[in-house]
C-alpha cells in the first residue's frame, strides 16, 4: 500500500512494486488459467428458511495457480475485470453451473445455480445471447438459472445495462441483486428493473443478533423488498442465533457458514444426501 509522507507526496516502498509486479503477472497468466482448466467452482447451499429446503447453489470461483496455490475470487476478479479475460471467464462458469445443474435435475435433485456476474458484462450485448445458447444446448430451464448482480453494476450505464437486464428477464432468467444495502441504488430503479431477488449483504447479517442497528438494517431491507414484491436471501448466516432472528422476520432464504461453507463439488454432492431436508 502506498504511504503518505508529511508533504504529502506518495512514496511506493519496495513492497508496492512487488505486489504490482505480482499482480501485473497474475492478469497474464489469467488466460491461460481459463484454457488449462485451473479454474475451480467451488458450491454453497441456498437454503429456504420456513422448511429448510435446499433450494439452490451459489457457484463461487476459485483459481488453483500452479505456482502461487489456490488464489480466492477477491484477488483476481478485479484483475480479470481490467485485463479483458472476465468475459471468458463469465463463459467458463456459465457453462460449467449449467452442465453441473443440469446433471443434477437429471439425478432428480431440482437446484437453482446462481452466477456472480461482473459489473462490465452489463456493458456486452452479446451477453443475453450467449446464455440463451448454453440453455438451449443443455435444455436446463431458464428458470432455475439466477444471475446475481451488484449494484454498481447498475449505476455505470442505466440504459445499456436495462436493455440487457430485461432480455435476460424475457427468457426467463432469474435476476438477483447482490450486496443489497452497501451501493447506491435508487429505489426507481429497483422497480423499473425487473429484478426477482435481492441478497441483504453479509456486512449486515453477521453481527445482527448483537449489533442492534444491524438487525434494524436488516429488517429495514426486508420491509422493503417485501413491499416490492421481491424474495430476499440473507447472506453471512454463520449460527444458529442469526437463522432463528431471520426465521422470526419472516426471512425467505439464506446461505452462511451455518449451513456450509462453499465446498467443492464432490464435497458437496456427500454433503446434500446428509441433509434432513
Ligand atoms: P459474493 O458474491 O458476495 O459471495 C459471497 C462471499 O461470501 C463468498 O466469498 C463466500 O465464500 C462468502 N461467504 C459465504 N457465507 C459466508 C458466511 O457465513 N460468513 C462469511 N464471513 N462469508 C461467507 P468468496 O467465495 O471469496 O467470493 C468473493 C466474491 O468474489 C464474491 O462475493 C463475488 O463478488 C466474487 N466472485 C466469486 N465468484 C465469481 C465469479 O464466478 N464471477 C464474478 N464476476 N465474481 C465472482
Ligand atoms: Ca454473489
Ligand atoms: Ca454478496
Ligand atoms: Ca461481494
Amino acid at each position: 500500500s502506498a504511504k503518505r509522507d508529511k508533504t504529502h507526496f506518495t512514496v511506493y516502498t519496495h513492497q508496492d512494486d512487488l505486489e504490482r509486479r505480482q499482480q501485473l503477472r497474475l492478469a497474464q497468466d489469467l488466460p491461460d488459467a481459463v484454457k488449462n482448466n485451473q479454474l475451480v467452482l467451488n458450491y454453497q447451499p441456498i437454503v429456504r428458511i420456513s422448511d429448510q429446503q435446499v433450494i439452490g447453489v451459489e457457484a463461487l470461483v476459485r483459481w488453483q495457480h500452479p505456482k502461487q496455490g489456490l488464489i480466492f475470487p477477491d484477488s483476481f476478479i478485479p484483475l480479470a475485470e481490467g485485463s479483458g479475460s472476465i468475459d471468458a471467464l463469465t463463459e467458463w462458469v456459465l457453462e460449467q453451473t449449467i452442465i453441473q445443474g443440469s446433471s443434477w435435475l437429471a439425478q432428480g435433485t431440482r437446484l437453482s445455480v446462481s452466477v456472480n456476474i461482473s459489473a462490465l458484462i452489463l456493458h456486452n450485448p452479446a451477453f443475453p445471447d450467449m446464455v440463451a445458447k448454453k440453455l438451449e444446448k443443455t435444455g436446463f430451464p431458464a428458470g432455475l438459472l439466477k444471475l446475481e448482480i451488484t449494484e454498481s453494476a447498475i449505476i455505470s450505464d442505466v440504459s445499456r445495462a436495462t436493455e440487457i437486464v430485461t432480455r435476460l428477464h424475457e427468457m426467463g432468467v432469474r435476476l438477483s441483486i447482490d450486496d443489497f444495502g452497501t451501493g447506491y441504488t435508487s429505489l426507481a430503479y429497483l422497480r423499473k428493473l425487473p429484478f426477482d431477488e435481492i441478497k441483504i449483504d453479509k456486512s449486515f447479517v453477521l453481527n445482527m443478533t448483537q449489533v442492534a442497528d444491524d438487525e434494524v438494517i436488516v429488517r429495514t431491507l426486508l420491509d422493503l423488498a417485501k413491499s416490492l414484491g421481491l424474495s430476499v436471501v440473507a447472506e453471512g448466516v454463520e449460527d444458529a442465533r442469526t437463522w432463528k432472528v431471520l426465521e422470526a422476520l419472516d426471512c425467505d432464504v439464506a446461505q452462511g457458514y451455518f449451513m456450509s461453507r462453499p465446498i467443492d463439488l464432490e464435497a458437496f454432492n456427500s454433503w446434500i444426501i446428509t441433509q434432513p431436508w
